[in-house]
């Protein structure tokens, strides 16, 4: 049965929409502005799919702009491999940015003259304090901290000592430049924050040209300032760090003054989200790399086979509030399958395949009935299904003692092969270890397209002629965790709870048209789940590639009945 199309599904309406509307309605904003802001330190996760939905839907719908603006301050961590992975996957999720890619780096000479203007106004100070000692002086959360020893030197001597540190006249981390406002604030980010630091650090775009770099608070305000971003949407994690992004915002000639809000990260059973965790698995060699299709990456789901169109669906199910926001996996692969219900055409392949005889069946013939590629679509073509005297179908199809109920194949039963003829199992022919061999069957030659005369054949199994087949490689995919929350346990580290078979190979048979697929073309393999053909190794002319995506919801009996 095909589920509806989730694509044209109206927006869930959540408090930051509410905020939008009331702020286009009063006037405040003619027009909204938002911006994406990754850091390209790792590659984009589901998480970020959320905040990327959100971000560029808000700009979609109320025909504002949404930026891409790279958080390019931390340069030790950061690569143009990381940048342009993260501009490929906000495409493929079906977003352009607005004008060209932003860096927080092309604001660096506007950041270094802001924090001069904070000097000149008292509101900034060269500080020396090793790291240590600043940790001391900052207090605790129960406690004020103390004023650093360097808060009250002068305009003259911060502009100095500034400028000197800019000019790489001092060691890296020996002095930092921190902004004045208040040592006994209970919120410990207004404690006189970094946002200078001195490291000699090769930058991406920047590359030498500075050894001096601001601190993402500092940063990142501005950035949304001068972009004249209207709507600052980040995770809640920051919302200890909103009376600072106002404070410095407050203090200077800025062209606009955002307004930032939070909310709830989005976390999902069964996998992680976090960047550091996520490289552990690539370097440690856990997964093949940050597209391994078993990764929460937007370039492991691609690969995988999730659509662009089934995360944004996810991402509309799941909203957008302050609260908790812990989803199970399954969430995101119904909102998959969902999509890949309406949009893939389906074959049949066998992937644990035992061969059948037809023993009544004239040796050397082929015949073929034609079926289309989708119940629902009959734009999506047709193609002929052949059949001869040897058959692949899935062991797991044939029980010699079956449970009860059971509508598959068994000893003296009867099938239909989808498409084909009502098939009988006459004979069970075993090796000497007592594995079976084959099953030789018979057709009853008078159930093509018909029920068999006074009995009735409930089950359908789908089947491939071995003559013509394909043989193809097929990647059965697990989670990759068997705990919902790896990282939720205090003592355990993550790694304890990986799933060891999050990964079958297995070879399979399949239809002959999935051999001329291009890469990421998707298919339903009947009654096995949604398959695509692997973005880079399933090549022209070679053995085909497939991973499984997600499996079937248990309604193909139903379906077929
Ligand atoms: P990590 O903690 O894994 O390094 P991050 O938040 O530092 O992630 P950024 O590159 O800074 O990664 O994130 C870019 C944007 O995506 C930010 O606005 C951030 O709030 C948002 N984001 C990151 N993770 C999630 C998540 N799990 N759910 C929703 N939004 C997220
Ligand atoms: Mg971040």
């Amino acid at each position: 049965m095909i589920e509806k199309n989730p694509s044209p599904a109206a927006p869930v309406q959540h408090f930051i929409r509410s905020i939008v509307e009331a702020d286009l309605a009063s006037g405040k904003h003619q027009g909204i502005a938002t911006r994406f802001p990754p850091e390209p330190n790792g590659y984009l996760h589901v998480g970020h799919a959320k905040s990327i939905c959100l971000n560029f839907g808000l700009a979609q719908d109320y025909q504002g702009t949404c930026n891409l603006r790279f958080d390019d301050t931390n340069p030790e961590k950061e690569s143009e491999e990381y940048a342009n992975a993260i501009q490929e996957d906000v495409r493929w999720l079906g977003f352009e940015w607005n004008g060209p890619v932003r860096w927080a780096s092309d604001y660096f000479q506007a950041l270094y003259d802001y924090a001069e203007n904070l000097i000149l106004q008292g509101k900034a100070y060269v500080c020396d304090l090793t790291p240590e000692e600043m940790r001391e002086f900052r207090g605790t959360l129960t406690e004020p901290g103390r004023p650093s020893p360097y808060r009250e030197r002068s305009p003259d001597e911060n502009l100095d000592l500034f400028r000197r540190m800019k000019a790489g006249e001092f060691p890296d981390g020996s002095r930092t430049l921190r902004v004045r406002i208040d040592m006994a604030s209970p919120n410990i980010n207004m404690r006189d924050p970094v946002i200078y630091r001195i490291k000699r650090a090769h930058h991406i775009r920047t590359g030498d040209q500075w050894c001096i770099y601001p601190m993402y608070d500092y940063t990142h305000c501005i950035s949304d300032a001068l972009e004249c971003i209207t709507h600052s949407l980040c995770t809640l994690e920051f919302e200890d760090h909103r009376p600072l992004y106002d404070w410095v915002l407050d203090q200077l000639p800025v062209p606009s003054h955002p307004r930032q809000i939070e909310f709830s990260r989005l976390e999902l059973h069964y996998t992680i989200t976090s960047k550091r965790k996520l490289l552990q698995l690539v370097t440690q060699g856990v997964v093949s790399g940050w597209d391994d299709p078993r990764m929460p990456t937007i370039h492991g789901m691609r690969r995988r086979g999730y659509t662009p169109a089934g995360i944004r669906e996810f991402a509309r199910r799941i909203g957008i509030s302050k609260s908790e926001n812990v989803v199970d996996m399954a969430v995101l692969e119904g909102a998959v399958r969902e999509d890949l219900e309406a949009r893939a055409p389906r074959v049949m392949a066998v992937v644990n395949p035992v061969k059948v005889v037809l023993s009544n069946y004239q040796e050397g013939l082929t015949t073929s009935r034609s079926a289309g590629f989708h119940p629902n679509h009959p734009e999506f073509g047709e193609r002929e299904v052949p059949i001869a005297q040897e058959i692949w179908i899935e062991q797991d199809d044939f029980a010699e003692t079956p449970p009860p109920g059971w509508q598959r194949l068994t000893p003296g039963g009867e099938v239909r092969l989808r498409y084909s003829y009502v098939i009988k199992c006459e004979e069970v022919v075993k090796g000497a270890d007592g594995r079976i061999l084959e099953l030789r069957c018979t057709i009853d030659h008078d159930t093509l397209g018909k029920n068999p005369v006074g009995r009735k054949v409930k089950g359908v199994i789908h089947w491939v002629s071995a003559a013509h087949a394909l043989a193809i490689e097929v990647r059965l995919y697990d989670r990759l965790f068997l705990d919902p929350e790896p990282d939720g346990h205090k003592d355990r580290d993550f790694l304890e709870f990986l799933n060891p078979d999050s990964l079958r190979q297995v070879a399979g048979w399949a239809e002959t048209c999935v051999g001329q697929a291009e890469p990421e073309t998707r298919y339903q393999f009947e009654r096995l789940g949604y398959f695509c053909a692997d973005r880079f190794e399933h090549q022209p002319g070679r053995r085909p590639v497939f991973n499984r995506t997600v499996t079937l919801k248990d309604s193909w009996a139903r379906e077929q009945a």
